[in-house]
């Protein structure tokens, strides 16, 4: 089984979470998912890779449960707390989960599906008692432990089986590139149900015996209280995240303004990822706390895979370089190696690579080549010897008139008008052009299209340019805050 403690279990009486229940010692976590997994076993010797399904608010609960399933021998498969009825039964029925946990929040709702299933339904809260310490089973790390979905950015999610193996090099793997240590203190505003929030957060924290405070629901004020008062020293975020944080900090007063900022000299890393950063809220984020954003890549099926580095030189644009134990090429349509500098599809070989998805055993087959290299789908360039990403293959590689476009470069470029709050650009279908460059815009005011073209023909060539504009409210997202490009593409059509 992953060892769920490295430096901590030398360190019972440290602290381990703190929620909106209370503070929680190593101990006391040890103790409680022991309890929690011989209750999920009832009576028997190992849950044999059962599904076990949990909806649960991040906390203390939520590792507790997480924790239990390893424990008992079960697949953990983390439910969104924010999905509607649907979304849940997709991944219920997906997965076969027979025993579903839920904290009391999460009752009604998925009650009635669960009883008429006839599915095992536990509920979970702050006080309830598992006294039903028991023999638990020896876990080989070679078994399945999580099914994650992936963020259904690009079509319906996937479940992603990963190993305790798998997770445990994903973990030790950060730890290392990283250097978290038991003196760091995190605070975690992601989802449970992504790597990002479950893998590079909560599990490399406790596994070197860090603290790990939960702001849930996500509340800019209440971060930067805990980076004043709780002495936070790592701190990790989508983009959307850090644009959410600078909105709020920007209103503060003067004294205010001083006083985050001042909190942020204690802390020692902060990191970005799970979507493009954009240059501007890294430059912003840096004025505003001191900070360079490490920019990092990784997806569901690999845990992280690319990274700037802790120590030397991060690169704005950029997502840096290989981390520890992870094999990256980059290769053309053939699998072929590409020549330096050019584009090509980055494929990922290793121990934090996942074993397949789940119940699709076409899908696994296609995603590998056949000696073995995950294809990751996303492309990118490496320049002086730093990976910069240029978007996935299937919507942000814009194929228009023989070229190959990269929208997350011209987004880049747009997202430098003065005018212009939030761009999202995707390729249209058109008969002449293969496809057309589109952009939808958020805006900060009245923007006039024949200005804005006379711009943008200044700062990349014309064939680059967008030839369609449509101004938006807002630009559709999904629960990570990716903006889902075939939407975008669909607003286009209507
Ligand atoms: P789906 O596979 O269901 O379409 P998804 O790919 O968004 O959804 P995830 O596994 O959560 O699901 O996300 C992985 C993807 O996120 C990567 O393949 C990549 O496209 C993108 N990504 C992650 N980090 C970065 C980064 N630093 N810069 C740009 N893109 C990133
Ligand atoms: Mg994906």
């Amino acid at each position: 089984m992953i060892s769920l403690f490295n430096q901590s279990k030398n360190l019972p009486q440290k602290t381990a979470i703190i929620d909106h229940t209370g503070t929680f010692t190593y101990q006391h976590l040890n103790e409680r998912s022991n309890d929690f997994a011989a209750y999920l076993l009832d009576g028997k010797s190992d849950l044999n890779d059962a599904r076990v399904a949990f909806m649960v608010n991040p906390g203390m609960d939520y590792v507790t449960v997480q924790w239990g399933i390893w424990k008992a021998g079960g697949i953990a498969v983390p439910l969104s707390i924010s999905y509607p009825l649907p979304s849940l039964i997709y991944v219920l029925e997906d997965t076969g989960a027979d025993i579903v946990v839920v904290g009391p929040e999460f009752e009604e709702l998925l009650q009635s599906y669960v009883l008429e299933k006839e599915k095992r339904w536990i509920v979970i809260t702050a006080n309830s008692e598992f006294e039903n310490q028991g023999q638990l089973p020896d876990v080989s790390g070679d078994r399945g432990a999580m099914i994650l979905y992936t963020s259904g950015t690009t079509s319906l999610p996937k479940g992603v089986l990963t190993t305790h193996d798998t997770i445990e090099s994903q973990i030790s793997t950060l730890i290392q590139a990283w250097e978290w240590t038991e003196e760091d203190r995190t605070v975690c505003v992601l989802p449970l149900h992504h790597v990002h929030g479950i893998i590079n957060v909560v599990s490399c924290a406790l596994w070197s015996g860090a603290t790990v405070y939960f702001n849930y629901p996500f509340d800019p004020d209440g971060i930067f209280q805990l980076f004043v008062e709780e002495k936070i020293n790592v701190f990790m975020a989508v983009p959307t995240i850090y644009f959410k944080l600078i909105q709020t900090f920007d209103g503060y007063s003067e004294d205010q303004k001083q006083e985050v900022s001042n909190s942020f000299k204690k802390v020692r890393l902060m990191i970005s990822g799970s979507a493009a950063l954009p240059v501007s809220v890294m430059e912003k984020w840096q004025s505003i706390s001191g900070h360079y954003l490490l920019e990092r890549y990784g997806m569901t099926e690999i845990g992280m895979a690319i990274s700037n580095p802790y120590r030397g030189e991060r690169r704005a644009g950029f997502i840096g370089q290989p981390l520890p134990k992870v094999e990256v090429r980059l290769v053309d349509e053939s699998n072929r190696a590409v020549e330096n500098g050019q584009p090509g599809e980055i494929q990922i070989k290793g121990p934090s690579v996942f074993k397949e998805y789940w119940g699709k055993p076409e899908a696994t087959a296609k995603s590998f080549t056949l000696d073995g290299w995950f294809k990751t789908g996303d492309i990118a360039v490496v320049e002086e010897g730093y990976f910069r990403i240029l978007g996935r293959d299937s919507v942000d590689i814009i194929k228009s008139g023989g070229y190959k476009i990269s929208a997350l470069e011209i987004e880049e470029v747009l997202r430098k008008h003065p005018e212009i709050k939030d761009c999202a650009v995707v390729g249209i279908l058109n008969e002449e052009w293969g496809e057309l460059v589109a952009g939808a815009l958020v805006v900060n005011s009245i923007l006039s299209f024949s200005d804005l073209n006379q711009w943008i023909r200044t700062q990349m060539p014309a064939y680059k340019t967008p030839k369609k504009y449509l101004i938006v409210d807002e630009l559709p997202r999904n629960a990570m805050g990716k903006v889902v490009k075939n939407e975008v593409k669909g607003l286009f059509s209507n």
